[in-house]
C-alpha cells in the first residue's frame, strides 16, 4: 500500500492545472451560457497527449494508467466539468471500447487519430426507452452479405454533434437477450448516419449531449467491433473504467467547489470577523474535505486495481457512487458557505452545483450502482 503520488504524477497534475487555469478558466461562463463546445481546446488537449493517456505509445497514446487519467479528468473538471466529461466520454468510452475490443486493423485506424485529438469520439448506448435497462436496446442491425444496415436512434450521447467516430450498440440477434447486442464503429459521413436534437441542459452546458440517428445506415462488415452478440457485455466492461472517470469528474468538480468555498470563507466578514472563524462554517469545510479525501482514495484504489489488470466492477461502482453523491453534497455546501453570492453567477459555485448533478446519473445512476454493488456483494 503506497499513498504517495510519484514525481511524474505530481508534475502531471501541475501541468494540467496550469493548462486549465490558463486556457479554460477565462472562458468557462461564456461557454456555459452560450453552450459553446470548446473544440479548439479539445484539439489542444489532444496535442498535449491528454486524450490518449491510457493507450500505448505505439497507438499514439501516452502509455499511462488510470491514476494518471483520473488526475487529468480531475484537474480539467476542477475548472470546468464540461471539458472533463467531453474528455471522459471520448477517452474511456469511445476510444477505450475500440482499444479493448477492436482488432489490430481497427486499433491502428482509429486509436492514433483519437488519442491525438485529430478525431473526436462518442459512445452511444442509451436510447429513449433503454436507459438504466440498457439491455432493452431497440436499435437493430441486420447483416446481408458483408454489409450491416442499422436502424434506430440513440439519445443523450456526449460529444454526438462533434464526433468523427461513434461507437454504438445495436441488436443483432433478437431473442438472444444480453448476448444479442453488438457494437459498431460508425464514422461521420457514413450513409444514413446523422445527429438529431442537441439537448438544452441544466449543467455541463458546454458539452454537447444529443441524439444519434440511424436510418438505413450502411456499414461494411469490418465495422463490427468485438464479437457479434458481445457488444452489451463488452459495454459493461468498458463502463467499469468509465465509472472511474465519472468518479474523477465528481472529485474534480467537488475540489473546485471546495477551493472556492474555503477561499471565500476567509475573506467574507460578518459580525466583524471572517465567516471561517464560525464553527458552523468550519464543520462544513471539514466534512467537505474529508469526503473529498475519501472519494479520492476509493477512486485511486479502483484505478490502481484496473491498471494491474484486475476486474473492478465493485470498486469502480463504489468509487462512482460515493464520489458523485459526496460531490453533490460538497457543491451544495459550497453554495451555502457563499450565502446569497453562491446563487449569483459571478461566483463559480453555482455552476459546480448545476454541473455536478450529472455525476449521480450518467454511466449508471446511483440506484444502478447500488444494484451493481449488491450483486457483487451477494455473489461473494
Ligand atoms: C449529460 C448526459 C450525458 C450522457 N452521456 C451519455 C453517453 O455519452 N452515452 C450514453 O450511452 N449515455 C449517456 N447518458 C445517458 C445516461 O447514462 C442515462 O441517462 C442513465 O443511464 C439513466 O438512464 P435514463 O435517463 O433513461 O433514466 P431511467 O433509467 O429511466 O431511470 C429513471 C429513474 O429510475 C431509477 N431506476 C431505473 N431502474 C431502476 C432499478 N432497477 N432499480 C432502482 N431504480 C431504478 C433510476 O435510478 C432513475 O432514478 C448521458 C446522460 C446525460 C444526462
Amino acid at each position: 500500500m503506497d499513498f504517495e503520488y510519484t514525481p511524474e504524477q505530481v508534475q502531471l497534475r501541475r501541468a494540467v492545472r496550469q493548462f486549465a487555469e490558463a486556457e479554460i478558466l477565462p472562458h468557462v461562463m461564456e461557454w456555459d451560457e452560450a453552450q459553446t463546445f470548446p473544440l479548439e481546446t479539445i484539439h489542444k488537449l489532444g496535442k498535449l497527449g491528454y486524450l490518449g493517456s491510457i493507450f500505448p505509445e505505439e497507438l499514439g497514446g501516452a502509455g499511462l494508467g488510470y491514476v494518471e487519467y483520473s488526475i487529468i479528468i480531475e484537474e480539467l473538471s476542477r475548472v470546468d466539468g464540461s471539458v472533463g466529461i467531453i474528455v471522459a466520454a471520448h477517452t474511456s468510452l469511445c476510444s477505450n471500447h475500440i482499444f479493448k475490443m477492436g482488432d489490430d486493423e481497427q486499433r491502428r485506424r482509429y486509436l492514433p487519430k483519437l488519442a491525438t485529438g485529430e478525431w473526436i469520439g462518442c459512445w452511444s448506448l442509451t436510447e429513449p426507452e433503454a436507459g438504466s435497462d440498457a439491455a432493452g436496446t431497440r436499435t437493430k442491425a441486420i447483416l446481408s452479405g458483408n454489409e450491416w444496415t442499422l436502424n434506430g436512434a440513440k439519445t443523450f450521447t456526449t460529444n454526438a454533434h462533434y464526433a468523427d467516430v461513434c461507437v454504438a450498440m445495436a441488436v443483432t440477434d433478437r431473442g438472444a437477450g444480453q448476448h444479442g447486442i453488438s457494437a459498431f464503429i460508425i464514422e461521420k459521413g457514413a450513409p444514413g448516419f446523422r445527429t438529431g436534437k442537441k439537448e438544452n441542459k441544466l449543467g455541463l452546458r458546454a458539452s454537447a449531449t444529443g441524439e444519434v440517428i440511424f436510418s438505413d445506415c450502411r456499414l461494411a462488415g469490418s465495422q463490427l467491433l468485438g464479437k457479434r452478440g458481445e457488444g452489451f457485455v463488452d459495454s459493461l466492461k468498458v463502463l467499469d473504467g468509465g465509472r472511474i472517470s465519472i468518479a474523477a469528474l465528481s472529485i474534480g468538480m467537488a475540489q473546485g467547489a471546495y477551493d472556492a468555498a474555503l477561499k471565500y470563507s476567509k475573506v467574507r466578514k460578518q459580525f466583524g470577523r471572517p465567516i471561517s472563524e464560525f464553527q458552523a462554517i468550519q464543520y462544513k469545510l471539514v466534512d467537505m474535505a474529508t469526503e473529498l479525501e475519501a472519494a479520492r482514495l476509493l477512486n485511486y484504489r479502483a484505478a490502481t486495481m484496473l491498471d494491474r489488470g484486475e476486474r473492478v466492477t465493485r470498486q469502480s461502482a463504489m468509487a462512482k457512487l460515493f464520489a458523485s453523491e459526496a460531490a453533490v453534497r460538497i457543491a451544495n455546501e459550497a453554495v451555502q458557505i457563499h450565502g446569497g453570492y453562491g446563487f449569483i453567477k459571478d461566483y463559480p459555485v453555482e455552476k459546480f452545483y448545476r454541473d455536478v448533478k450529472l455525476c449521480t446519473i450518467g454511466e449508471g445512476t446511483s440506484e444502478i450502482q447500488r444494484l451493481v454493488i449488491a450483486r457483487q456483494l451477494l455473489k461473494d
